[in-house]
Parts: C-alpha cells; sequence; structure tokens
C-alpha cells in the first residue's frame, strides 16, 4: 500500500474519513460544479419512498431519483428476480444470441405499446435510446434511397447527453461548448397553451422533403422545467409532419411507464409515432436499460441482401439479462391493479393540492399531468441576488424538511414513486407550503 501512495501522499487514505469527504477526494459528479457544491449526502438504504442517510435521517424521494424509481426504493420482488436471473446467467453476447428475458421483454411491451410499433432494439439508457431512434430515422431514408438531413425539435427539449441526443436538444448552457460539433437542428416552440398556432405555423414553414424526423417529449418536456401541452396540439403537429413524409420520434423517456397518467404518454394521441425511446422507469428504477421501438415500415428499409443497410450499432451489455429481468418484474408491478389505482390515487391528490396551489402568491403557471404536479415560482420583480439563487434556496428548504425535490431552476415539480403513501404526499405538501411561507416572509 506505501509504495502506491507515495506519489499521491497529499490524498487521503481512505477508510477514517467520513464518505463525503471520500467521495469528494475522488469522484466527479453529474450536473454538479464540484468547485461550489456542497459534500454529498450518503445514502445507505432505500425502502419505498424513502432513502436513508448515513446520519439516520430519512427523506422522502419525491423526485424518483431523477425519474427512474416507480415502485420505491429496494423493491424485494425485482431484488429477488435479478437474483434468480444472476444465478442463471448473468450476461451473453446479444450479437448471434438471444435469451429468454430480452425475447419476453420484446413481447411483452410490444402489445402495451402504439399498436403499429413493432421491433425492439436494446440499448444502455435514455440517451443511447434516442441516439438509436435518430439512427433508425436517418439510416432508413438512406437505405430507401431518398437522404434527409433535417431534423425538427421543440425549444427547451431535452432528449440526453450524447452528441446525437444533445443535438436534438434545445441550445442552452449544457449545450454551449459543443454547439460547433452537433448536427443542425430546426426549432418550433413548445405548443404550450396559448402558443399552439405559432408553433404550429413554424413547424408548417420548416417541413420538407428534407425533413428526416420530427422528435418530441410527449406532453411533457422535463428538463426543460416540466413544460406542458395537449395531446390534441402533438396531434396537428404529427399529422402535418406525415404530410411531407417526416418520421415521428416520441421520446418517451421520461413519460412512459405510467408517469403522465396513462402507461405511455402516446396512449393520449389519436396519431401514432414511428419510433419510440424508453428507459428510466423501464426496469423500475433498479438497473440501466434503454428500449429504442418502431414501426414494421422502418424495420424492413434495413432487410437486404446488402450489408451495407444493417444497423450498425451495438453496446456491450445490450439487452443485458438481468436489467431485462429488473424490467420484467417491473413490469408485473406496473401491470397490477394496486399500482394502477396508486398511478390514480397521486393524481388526484395532485390536482386537489394544485388548486390550493393556485390560491397562493408568489407561485404561478401551475399545472399537472398524472402523476406530475410542477409550478414555478413567480420570481418577476423580486430582488434578483436573492431570486438568483431560488432554486438551491428552494433545494436546501425541503432537504432540510426531509423531502428530496430538485427544482428546475425557479420551477417546482413533484415526482413520486408510485408507491408514495398519502401521508408522505402530504409531507412533501406542507413542506412546499412552509417553504412558500418562507419565501414570502422574505419578501
Ligand atoms: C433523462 C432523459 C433522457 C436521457 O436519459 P439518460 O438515461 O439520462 O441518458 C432522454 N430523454 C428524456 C425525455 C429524458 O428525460
Amino acid at each position: 500500500m506505501e509504495a502506491y501512495n507515495n506519489h499521491n501522499s497529499d490524498k487521503p487514505t481512505g477508510a477514517e474519513l467520513p464518505l463525503g469527504e471520500r467521495d469528494q477526494a475522488v469522484i466527479w459528479h453529474p450536473f454538479t460544479q464540484m468547485q461550489t457544491a456542497p459534500l454529498p449526502i450518503p445514502i445507505v438504504r432505500g425502502d419505498g419512498a424513502l432513502l436513508f442517510g448515513e446520519d439516520g435521517k430519512a427523506y422522502i424521494d419525491a423526485v424518483s431519483s431523477w425519474w427512474v424509481t416507480i415502485h420505491g426504493h429496494s423493491h424485494p420482488y425485482i431484488a429477488e428476480r435479478i437474483y434468480k436471473q444472476l444465478q442463471t446467467l448473468e450476461h451473453v453476447i446479444f450479437a448471434g444470441f438471444t435469451h429468454q428475458p430480452a425475447v419476453e421483454l420484446a413481447e411483452r411491451l410490444l402489445p402495451i405499446l402504439p399498436n403499429n410499433q413493432n421491433k425492439v432494439f436494446y440499448s444502455d439508457n435514455g440517451s443511447t435510446a434516442v441516439e438509436v431512434a435518430l439512427k433508425m430515422a436517418f439510416q432508413y431514408w438512406h437505405n430507401i434511397g431518398q437522404p434527409r438531413r433535417k431534423v425538427i425539435a421543440l425549444e427547451g427539449a431535452y432528449h440526453g447527453d450524447t452528441f446525437g441526443a444533445m443535438a436534438v436538444s434545445g441550445r442552452s448552457a449544457f449545450t454551449a461548448p459543443f454547439v460547433p460539433f452537433l448536427f443542425d437542428v430546426e426549432y418550433i416552440p413548445a405548443p404550450v397553451a396559448g402558443q399552439e398556432q405559432t408553433a404550429l405555423d413554424q413547424l408548417q414553414a420548416l417541413l420538407s422533403d428534407d425533413v428526416a424526423a420530427l422528435i418530441v417529449e410527449p406532453l411533457v418536456q422535463g428538463s426543460g422545467g416540466m413544460v406542458m401541452y395537449e395531446p390534441d396540439v402533438l396531434d396537428q403537429f404529427i399529422r402535418l409532419a406525415r404530410r411531407h413524409g417526416a418520421l415521428i420520434i416520441t421520446d418517451e423517456v421520461m413519460t412512459g411507464f405510467g408517469r403522465t397518467g396513462k402507461l405511455f404518454a402516446s396512449h393520449y394521441l389519436h396519431e401514432q409515432p414511428d419510433l419510440m425511446s424508453l428507459s428510466k422507469g423501464l426496469t423500475g428504477g433498479t438497473m440501466a436499460l434503454g428500449v429504442t421501438t418502431c414501426t414494421q415500415e422502418i424495420y424492413d428499409a434495413f432487410l437486404s441482401e446488402d450489408r451495407y443497410k444493417t444497423l450498425f450499432h451495438g453496446h456491450s451489455f445490450t439487452a443485458n439479462p438481468l436489467a431485462c429481468t429488473a424490467a420484467l418484474a417491473s413490469l408485473d408491478l406496473l401491470l397490477t391493479d394496486e399500482t394502477q389505482a396508486s398511478i390514480q390515487r397521486i393524481g388526484q391528490r395532485h390536482a386537489a393540492f394544485a388548486e390550493q396551489l393556485k390560491q397562493k402568491p408568489g407561485v404561478k403557471n401551475v399545472r399537472q399531468r398524472g402523476t406530475i404536479l410542477a409550478f414555478d415560482l413567480d420570481v418577476d420583480g423580486q430582488a434578483s441576488s436573492y431570486f438568483s439563487n431560488i432554486r438551491d434556496i428552494a433545494y436546501n428548504f425541503l432537504l432540510n424538511e426531509r423531502v428530496l425535490m430538485r427544482p428546475l431552476g425557479n420551477v417546482l415539480y413533484v415526482f413520486p414513486p408510485y408507491c408514495i403513501t398519502d401521508e408522505q404526499l402530504d409531507t412533501v405538501y406542507a413542506a412546499i407550503e412552509k417553504l412558500l411561507k418562507h419565501l414570502h416572509e422574505d419578501l
């Protein structure tokens, strides 16, 4: 040990320090300014909607740990299924080979998706599920000998952090350093209330024979600030884009698996997408897995005696049997009457609390879709030094109330696992009310 430590002698040696400090010595966290970030909070255990800190504090996970945990933490049924699979087959190369969990998962997913979806392609996460959808779309046009180059996306979109996914995301501080390296994408406004016609007009103006695809987060734009819009205008987008032959990609990485009140946001639509991206809730939040689905027509464009028409894409862990098993177990739970009733219950409770929120000073744009409740803290005309920090103030205040929420700027949202109890939801609502009172008193 000593020899290894020689040229690193200023580095902490580990075990005797608290976990947060050991972390800080060796780890670089996502979306985190490491210079100013406080020490991370060590979590030692999760159970249902609760996360337990090393210090014994219990936090209500009101963000489903970045939108993935749908049945709660450390679910015993999912754990048991993964354990059994782990003892049987942990992994196998997925080119030239297959296995029961991957086949069964595809067989069970397709019937619950819009019924034009016919094939399942596996990858590792939401960003890769989007990359694959984009590559399928571009190569579809290439393979049929009518190359198209343009993609249309929504302003404020978030589709992931890899290059293709970043390219179709809205331009922001997140993408600024990379803009020179991103392919060109045309944007239209999100069709929020009052902006529908403008968005439709802009879409109309941009559509041409060169548009390969229109990509959207259906009904709720997540990272962009839980921006919500109606199914009707998305149906109009789809019909308009189809008239010019464009393929439709719905990125349901966040909205899938019950989050919007239906199994998929696409189920609110009359029209159907050509390609779909899924991840996050897919495995109940236990393991990394991504899925891209497509229509028969897209799949058929890759069938050929010509090897060059192959979709040359894959990952080492494609269709990992453990992840597929977690997804199967999660689907079992999701489709129970109990979980479905819980999703409706959360929606109803959110709706009732939304009515209360609308009466409160300092609150704007209260909105809800299914299990997602969001609103803006009204920071207009407030002394900016305080309110430019509003995100951190709200985050810390709520954490102090033992509620984990991660405001997106001045947007607060509740995004709980479906197993959250009424009592825990009350605690979350009460913490929000306390925060609002605190902010109001500080004016
Ligand atoms: C989170 C998210 C992604 C990216 O998924 P990762 O698993 O984080 O790569 C893509 N699209 C949407 C809509 C998302 O919310």
